[in-house]
């Protein structure tokens, strides 16, 4: 059983699942949150993604950030970030993420242990603490 249904919960279960474990995840929400900024994911996370199989489908997801500037309260630029040399310094493999995109993401993968729902089916059950299997 995987308590909580967020990015850790949802590639915990895909993993179990996907080692054979008969997995029950659990949510108390009614629906990913939808909140969350852009964050970079790269590195270990990266080559992580990269060994389970989900670095395709955050890929796909990603947005291409050309730089990051920073500003005075003015609005006035006082420095910034190029992100192709960023990239080219972290090995070349940089993703810039929605933290909902990424969890959606890990939402969808679970499709890789079990079969779509038929259609209309309800993705959670229960009242007060769903079941997302
Ligand atoms: C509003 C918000 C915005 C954020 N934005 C960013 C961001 O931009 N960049 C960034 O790097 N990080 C951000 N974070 C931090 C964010 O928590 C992590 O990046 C990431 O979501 C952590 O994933 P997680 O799976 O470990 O935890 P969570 O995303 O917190 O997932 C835990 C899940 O467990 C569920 N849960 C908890 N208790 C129970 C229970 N008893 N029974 C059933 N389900 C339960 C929760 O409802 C939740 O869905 C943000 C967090 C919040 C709350």
């Amino acid at each position: 059983m995987v308590v909580g249904a967020g990015i850790a919960g949802l590639v915990a279960a895909r993993q179990l699942g996907l080692a054979g474990w008969d997995v029950e995840l659990l949510e108390k929400s009614g629906a990913p949150r939808p909140d969350g900024y852009m964050m970079d994911f790269f590195g270990p996370g990266v080559e992580a993604a990269e060994r389970i199989g989900l670095y395709p489908r955050l890929a796909a997801v990603a947005y291409h950030v050309e730089a990051a500037e920073y500003v005075d309260p003015a609005g006035r630029p006082t420095s910034s970030l190029d992100y192709d040399q960023f990239a080219r310094l972290a090995g070349g493999k940089v993703l810039s993420l929605l933290r909902p995109d990424m969890e959606r993401a890990a939402l969808a993968a679970l499709e890789d242990v079990t079969p779509p729902p038929p259609p209309g089916a309800r993705p959670l059950r229960g009242a007060g603490l769903p079941s997302m299997e």
